[in-house]
């Protein structure tokens, strides 16, 4: 049997000139946990040319939905940002990640920082309800460089808390707060700034961070990720893996070439 699903586009949304979002059919044999990532591509010349791309939707949702770059000369998203209706997608039957809450320890409030479209594995984490049953708050920080990069935001404000299924836990439980650095806006700066300076905590009216009972899972560039090492190991936090939980898990969210 082939490792690999063929799924049909069924709706294509573009946000900007560099970021899109789609869904596919899904094949009912694919499981995944949530925050997990898989690969998936297109056949180009009659190859496959598959990435790593974040699986944004729930595991009880019945399409898969994927939040991708468009890079201009990249080998998949140069072809893959014209995706429309009706084109076939490749997509592996496996699926892994270290961005799963069984990879964290039991603790108070959970924060998810997402830069870009390290956004992606949060998605699904916020939409499972074992998220609000091990956690008291899940805190959602998106930074992005220009308002119209944080996609999403109408979805996590609007549609969210109206679902049947997690409305209420919605409602009491998630805390959304997106931030950018090159427009004005409600909150501006980088998550590790606004962490550094205490802002964050006042915005949201929590406790500064502590290893203690916060647990964080991070999606970014390297840089996020870098910074957010530092500012956590400084303050004791102990990083977690596949089979050894921690207080805190990392993924990149796209590796430099
Ligand atoms: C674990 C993992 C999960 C990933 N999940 C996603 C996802 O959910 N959505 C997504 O769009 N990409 C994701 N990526 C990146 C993805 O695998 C590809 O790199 C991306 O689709 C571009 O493919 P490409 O062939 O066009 O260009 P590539 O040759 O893969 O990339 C070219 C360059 O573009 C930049 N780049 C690539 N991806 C991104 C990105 N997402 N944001 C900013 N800059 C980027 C990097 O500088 C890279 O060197 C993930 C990568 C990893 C390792």
């Amino acid at each position: 049997m082939s490792n690999f699903n063929q799924e049909s586009v069924l709706s294509v949304h573009h946000w900007t000139d560099t970021l899109f979002s789609f869904t596919t059919t899904r094949d009912p044999t694919f499981r995944f946990r949530n925050g997990e990532f898989t690969m998936i591509g297109l056949k180009i010349n009659e190859k496959p040319l598959l990435r790593a791309y974040s699986v944004a939707s729930a595991n009880y949702e019945d399409r898969l939905e994927f939040f991708s770059i468009k890079v201009p000369d990249g080998p998949l998203t140069s072809h893959l940002q014209h995706l429309k209706e009706g084109d076939e997608v490749i997509v592996s039957r496996k699926a892994t990640g270290t961005l799963v809450i069984d990879n964290l320890e039991d603790g108070r409030n959970l924060y998810l920082i997402g830069t870009g479209t390290g956004l992606a594995p949060f998605l699904s984490v916020i939409k499972d309800p074992e998220t609000y049953d091990r956690f008291e708050k899940v805190v959602l920080l998106h930074g992005c460089r220009r308002v119209a990069e944080l996609a999403y935001g109408e979805m996590i404000t609007e549609k969210l808390p109206n679902d049947e299924l997690i409305g209420e836990l919605v409602r009491s439980q998630l805390i959304y707060y997106p931030t950018v650095t090159r427009d004005p806006f409600r909150n501006r700066g980088r998550i590790t700034d606004l962490m550094e300076s205490g802002k964050l905590f006042a915005d949201i009216n929590l406790a500064s961070l502590d290893a203690a009972h916060d647990r964080v899972m991070i999606c970014g560039s390297p840089a996020l990720l870098k910074d957010t090492h530092e500012l956590l190991t400084r303050r004791g936090f102990i990083e977690g893996n596949h089979g050894e939980p921690g207080q805190f898990v990392v993924e990149k969210a796209f590796a430099e070439r």
